[in-house]
Parts: structure tokens; C-alpha cells; sequence
């Protein structure tokens, strides 16, 4: 007679992880698909959503580390909506891409597009306490080499006035810098 698997007696690694980082439990997924149905991003991930939660509960930390789906995720939330365990699926992801960062693990392909950009993001964010999308946007073409990636279309919004050149005046920038480098110090440890 067959016998259950019963995954809570035997943890992985990789769950115990990321329940102490996120505060979920993966091993309580039972793969009803539901994140997944649900998941407005599925289409274009390499793991769907219940494929990641499964790898989590087997342990499968490199595959899960590198894999596109944990940076595709938009954290819209709609997975930890629609689980009928009451896992915060959204949650496991932010943790699983937190995980991966602490690693130096940035993935490849698309993986590492996302990384280069969330990166530019936030280099224009340091410096200027607000996003500013033409920086962002040269960054992050310079960082990928492809220059002229959308540079027709970056042209035309700016025809339009969609985007400025000069970034928007902040009276909060020295706070938001401060954030930054208090980032940066705990980072070096200090
Ligand atoms: S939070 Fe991420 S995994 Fe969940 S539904 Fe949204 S995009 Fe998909
Ligand atoms: S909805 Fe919840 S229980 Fe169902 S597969 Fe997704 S994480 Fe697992």
C-alpha cells in the first residue's frame, strides 16, 4: 500500500529558509494550481507559481535561485489572494529574489535584464529621491549593451512631454540619499 509523503516532517533547507525570511510556510502548498491560474505573469515565467512552490518544499536551491519566474513576479499579489492554504505566494517570491541577491546570484537572460534595470531604477533613485526615466533608461541600455534599445520610441515621449530630461525637484532628497547609505553601511557590515 502506498504510504503519503508527508513533507511537513521533513523540511528543506530551501523552505525552512524562506519561511524564516517571509514568514510562509511552503510545505503547506498542496499544488491546487490556483496562483498560478490566477498569475497575470505565468505566461512568460520558466516555473509556474506552483512549480516554485513545489521546488521550494524539495529543496531545489539552485533552480529555484536562478530562475526567471522569482524576477518576472510583478508582487501583485494575486497568488497569495487566491491560495486556499493561505500561503503569502507573493511573499515567497520577494524572499526567494532577496535569497538570491544575498547570493550574488543574478541570473541569466531575461533574469539578468531585470536585475540591470531594477539596478538603474534605483541608481536614479539614490541620486535623485525619485525615479527619472531617462537616466534609468540610458543606464539600463548602456549596462545591457544595447544603446539604442527603444531609442525611437524614448524620442517620440519625449516629443510628446512625457519625459524630461532635467529630474523633477525633490524637497525629500537628503532623506531619501541618507536611506541609500545607511542601505549601503549595513550592507558593508558597519
Ligand atoms: S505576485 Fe507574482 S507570482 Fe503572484 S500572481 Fe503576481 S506576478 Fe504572479
Ligand atoms: S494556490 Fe496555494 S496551495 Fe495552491 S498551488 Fe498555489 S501555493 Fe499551492
Amino acid at each position: 500500500m502506498r504510504q503519503p509523503i508527508v513533507i511537513d516532517d521533513r523540511k528543506s533547507d530551501l523552505s525552512k529558509e524562506v519561511l524564516l525570511h517571509s514568514g510562509q510556510d511552503a510545505t503547506l502548498c498542496y499544488q491546487c494550481g490556483k496562483c498560478t491560474a490566477g498569475c497575470p505573469v505565468a505566461f512568460a515565467m520558466d516555473f509556474t507559481p506552483n512549480q516554485i512552490m513545489r521546488m521550494v518544499q524539495l529543496g531545489l536551491t539552485d533552480d529555484v535561485l536562478n530562475s526567471q519566474t522569482i524576477r518576472l513576479c510583478a508582487y501583485c499579489s494575486t497568488c497569495s489572494v487566491r491560495c486556499p492554504r493561505n500561503i503569502g505566494v507573493a511573499d515567497v517570491m520577494d524572499s526567494l529574489r532577496i535569497m538570491a541577491a544575498e547570493r550574488n546570484i543574478s541570473g541569466t537572460g531575461r533574469s539578468r535584464k531585470v536585475n540591470i534595470f531594477n539596478q538603474a531604477f534605483l541608481d536614479t533613485l539614490s541620486r535623485f529621491g525619485r525615479s527619472h526615466d531617462v537616466l534609468a533608461m540610458v543606464l539600463f541600455n548602456l549596462r545591457s549593451r544595447q544603446p539604442f534599445l527603444n531609442a525611437k520610441l524614448g524620442l517620440k515621449l519625449f516629443n510628446n512631454g512625457k519625459i524630461k530630461i532635467k529630474p523633477n525637484r525633490f524637497k525629500g532628497v537628503s532623506e531619501v540619499k541618507e536611506i541609500f547609505q545607511r542601505i549601503n553601511r549595513l550592507k558593508k557590515g558597519a
